[in-house]
């Protein structure tokens, strides 16, 4: 049967302003400040004549010239990679040193807590590589204490950790000032600390443990709904005269701008279900969503935003980001540091192995594991795809946090649209267009038109 939640007839009306798309004016006016506040070059946000969005140059472009750093609105680490990678909960930089990443992965695989590559299909592999008697005592603690300073780390500095200001031990920052940005925009309501704002950290942790447990998208479906309350809390104060839905679609505006549509009609059909269940296997993940609304509903709920408690909203966040499916990547700088002393000429190469050497066959295939999750980025999300793309989504060395970067790959002229490929490119037309179906959408590139066996 079909779930029904009493909040989305109460708030129909409300929750209908919230759904309904941004006008041409209000979405060129926010996303020419969202540009005005990014480093970017030479690119604007226009919407088609089916008024859906697109990013278009206003300038020739150069190939290998980047175009824009798009920050993330809400981001989120995947559960299974925290056992990998400690980066700041914010800014999503590796934080502490080299040495503490080594030994905290190291002390975590000899607890026995598997470790995961992190890989979409959740292929996760146990360590079974690791082989605490290969290293002598006492090495993971002067690790991690820093006791043990590894040859030529220096060349890999990180910034020191500052814990969560709400005392939970489970977020961690590279500065004050993200551990305060974050603090103020979403996670002192989802904070688990003695300081925590949240209504019970008891429902919390019930939240978190139903999303570890299920699937971690919620605890960033969480993230968004914090964000839109904190803003709007905030907007109050400064505006009290304004009326609440007024102050609430205010509040929800960068949110807004996201396409989506509900979670279980758009979500991908897994592979290993019988298509013909269809109808069931969408119920069930409404439900799933229902059920995690309801105990993320007994931690945070707020009387005055109770449109974003409606599993219409729910289900609409959670969509945007399967429809937009934005991958957070940071390379690891234990990986860096590895390929570095492999680099080095004989004989500091030789000297410097003597402990590397062992400590990468402790840490086995799983040492260059990088910070993977998922996050919603304004200004990629307007990047429309194409098989035969003008620019994509690359990391350079300077690139070590969270942000996007976006690079040309050809020149680009002024008014061209500028593209990337939500897939690889390189599979045949069949398998590209499954994949795209995933998206929504049937690919009219130049590249599929070609290729379409049944082009007229
Ligand atoms: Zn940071
Ligand atoms: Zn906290
Ligand atoms: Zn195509």
């Amino acid at each position: 049967m079909e779930t029904k939640c009493p909040v989305d007839a109460k708030c129909a009306a409300e929750i209908s302003a919230m759904l309904t798309p941004p006008s041409p004016l209000q979405l060129q006016e926010y996303f020419e400040e969202i540009i005005s506040e990014r480093k970017c070059h030479g690119i604007e946000v226009k919407q088609d004549g089916n008024l859906s969005k697109g990013v278009y140059a206003t300038m020739e472009l150069k190939e290998g010239e980047l175009i824009l750093k798009d920050k993330i609105l809400v981001g989120l680490q995947h559960v299974p990679n925290k056992l990998d990678c400690l980066v700041c909960g914010y800014c999503f930089q590796f934080i502490e040193s080299v040495e503490y990443q080594i030994g905290r992965k190291l002390y975590l695989q000899s607890l026995g807590v598997p470790s995961c590559n992190g890989c979409d299909e959740g292929e996760c592999s146990s360590s079974s590589s690791y082989n605490k008697a290969c290293l002598p005592e006492g090495v993971i603690e002067a690790l991690m204490n820093g006791e043990l300073v590894l040859p030529y780390s220096d060349k890999f500095p990180l910034p020191s950790t500052v814990p969560c200001p709400g005392g939970c031990q489970e977020a961690y920052y590279c500065s004050k000032s993200c551990a305060q940005t974050d603090w103020e925009s979403s996670h002192s309501l989802l904070c688990t600390g003695e300081r925590s704002e949240s209504l019970s950290i008891e429902a919390l942790s019930k939240f978190i443990q139903h999303a570890t447990e299920t699937n971690d998208i919620f605890l960033l479906a969480a993230k968004t709904i914090s964000f839109t309350i904190l803003r709007y809390r905030k907007l109050k104060a400064a505006n009290a005269d304004r009326s609440e839905l007024s102050l609430l679609l205010e509040a929800w505006k960068p949110i807004s701008m996201g396409y989506k549509r509900r979670w279980w009609e758009c979500i991908s059909f897994p592979d290993d279900v019988d298509r013909s269940d269809d109808t069931a296997f969408r119920m069930q993940i409404q439900q799933l969503a229902f059920k995690s609304l309801q105990l993320l509903k007994a931690a945070i709920f707020d009387e005055e935003c109770e449109p974003l408690f409606s599993l219409e909203i729910y289900g609409n966040i959670i969509g945007m980001f399967e429809l937009n499916n934005l991958d957070l990547v940071v390379a690891s700088p234990v990986e860096d540091y590895f390929l570095y002393i492999d680099d080095l000429p004989d004989p500091e190469k030789e000297k410097a192995e003597k402990i590397a050497r062992q400590l990468l066959d402790a840490l086995g295939d799983d040492y260059s594991i990088c910070c993977q999750g998922t996050a919603f980025y304004p200004l990629q999300s307007c990047m429309n795809h194409s098989c035969c793309p003008n620019a994509h989504a690359f990391k350079r060395d300077e690139d070590r946090d969270g942000q996007a970067a976006i690079i040309t790959l050809k020149p680009i002229r002024k008014g061209e649209e500028v593209t990337v490929s939500y897939i690889d490119e390189d599979l045949p037309f069949e398998d590209r267009q499954a994949l795209l179906a995933d998206y929504g959408f049937k690919c009219r590139c130049n590249a599929c038109l070609e290729q379409d066996p049944n082009k007229k």
